[in-house]
């Protein structure tokens, strides 16, 4: 089939057009923002919602965002249940308990975009929820309520889970332990961990292929395939394979890499 000359004239002069304005992008922006370029924002894998749990966490997609809710029961077992829950056990690791139990009606809902996006600048994480887990418990930083420092003293509350209890419900904090009692969490492995506020994802410390990751940044992200991604290269975290107090570590105490959203 030929096409007539002033049809190719136009589709060279499209062609033109559109790489000059690419250039102009280009030119317009430094090295430094190449990761800004929506363009290479990849789509989050959407196999990794279907490590929530059901009966906590419901999962919306509405093309361009994804809204995780939770009502933040988790699926395991935790002395931080009340006694006539058949998830009750006593303490494994705990020493002492914060006041309250798990339930109520709670609610964590968070809106992300399908394709988070590097910022151009990291945000600090505040007290409260700054993700959710897999299992629905909201995720929260190093710091406790009265911003003080994960020490000794609260570390002595977390049960097996890496959770305790506060004035806003039951929170994970730190990595959970290795004990037989945890059947479904990530300790020391590659399973995913949950969701941040920015909307990437946070997995256990190690790679699909077993290995510790050795280029993370300062929030223990890094661009790399996931057991999610289908060999797609997405920004995501770790849990940082350091210790953050004793032998425990920190699910996340970095910054968010992302541009956070409020997680009501
Ligand atoms: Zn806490
Ligand atoms: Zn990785």
């Amino acid at each position: 089939m030929k096409y007539p000359k002033l049809m190719l004239l136009l589709l060279l002069g499209a062609i033109v057009f559109m790489q000059s304005c690419n250039s102009d992008d280009t030119a317009e922006s430094d090295d430094t923002d190449v990761i800004d370029d929506p363009s290479d924002a990849v789509s989050t894998p959407l196999s990794a919602f279907d490590e929530f749990n059901p009966d906590a966490v419901t999962i919306s997609f509405d093309g361009t965002v994804i809204t995780i809710e939770s009502n933040g029961v988790p699926n395991h077992t935790s002395p931080y249940w009340e006694e006539t829950n058949p998830l009750y056990i006593e303490p494994v690791v705990a020493v002492a308990l914060t006041p309250g139990r798990i339930g109520g009606n709670r609610s964590y809902t968070v809106t992300v975009p399908a394709a988070p996006e590097i910022a151009s600048s990291s945000t600090a994480t505040g007290l409260g929820a700054i993700g959710i887990a897999v299992t629905g418990v909201p995720i929260f930083n190093d710091l406790e309520g009265d911003n003080r420092p994960i020490e000794e003293v609260i570390a002595e509350t977390f049960d097996y889970a890496g959770a305790h209890n506060g004035p806003s419900g039951y929170h994970y904090h730190v990595e959970s332990a290795d004990v037989p009692e945890n059947t479904v969490l990530s300790h020391d492995d590659e399973k995913l961990v949950g969701i941040m506020a920015d909307g990437f994802l946070l997995y256990g410390r190690r790679e699909g292929d077993g290995t510790y990751p050795t280029d993370l940044d300062a929030s223990g992200g890094h661009f790399g395939t996931t057991p999610h991604s289908n060999g797609e290269v997405i920004y995501h975290y770790h849990i940082v394979n350091e210790f953050y107090l004793g032998s425990i570590i920190a699910l996340f105490a970095g910054d968010l890499q992302g541009t956070p959203n409020v997680i009501m």
